[in-house]
């Protein structure tokens, strides 16, 4: 089911997420499947959406989504970085569509997590998918992208990202 995105000023958005439980977990499919239709309902709109995040439509626990060729689902992620290489990227989010904030992420990552039917995964993230991970992550704990601008001058309107391209 299409559910509402929370969206930036929303104090849900800023609270911690719970881990999924044993018991949580006849209720993950259901909220997977509600992410899925969020997220394409997202790219039908705006044209653009990869990873979403559970507490973004209200269900505060510790679960991703994202779709690239396929679906991914990750359930009581941990990320880990193992170097302290930083870079710097123009980030977005669709709890706050037409707004962009210049941030700071980490370029590799590791994300451990459990699958759909709780085995222990691991993926190795560059580039891309390792900010984009990053930024999910962060949804978990109460974080959105505007608390990573790298200033106060960092967040700008969507008109302006041709001038940083
Ligand atoms: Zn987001």
């Amino acid at each position: 089911m299409i559910k509402e995105l929370l969206k930036l000023g929303n104090p849900q958005l800023y609270e911690i997420s719970s881990s999924i439980t044993e018991a949580d977990m006849k209720d993950v499919p259901t909220w997977v499947a509600d992410l899925h239709d969020t997220l394409m309902e997202y790219r039908r709109v705006y044209g653009a959406g990869r990873a979403v995040a559970a507490p973004q439509i209200g269900i505060q626990k510790r679960l991703l989504y994202m779709y690239l060729d396929k679906a991914y689902v990750f359930i009581n992620p941990v990320m880990e970085f193992p170097d302290d290489e930083m870079y710097e990227l123009l980030d977005d989010c669709m709890s706050f569509p037409g707004l962009i904030v210049k941030v700071s992420r980490h370029r590799r990552a590791l994300i451990k997590y459990f699958d759909l039917e709780m085995k222990p995964q691991v993926m190795e993230l560059e580039g891309d998918l390792s900010e984009l991970l990053q930024h999910e992550y962060d949804h978990l704990d109460g974080i959105l992208a505007t608390m990573r601008a790298v200033d106060n001058k960092s967040l700008y309107m969507e008109q302006m990202k041709r001038d940083f391209s």
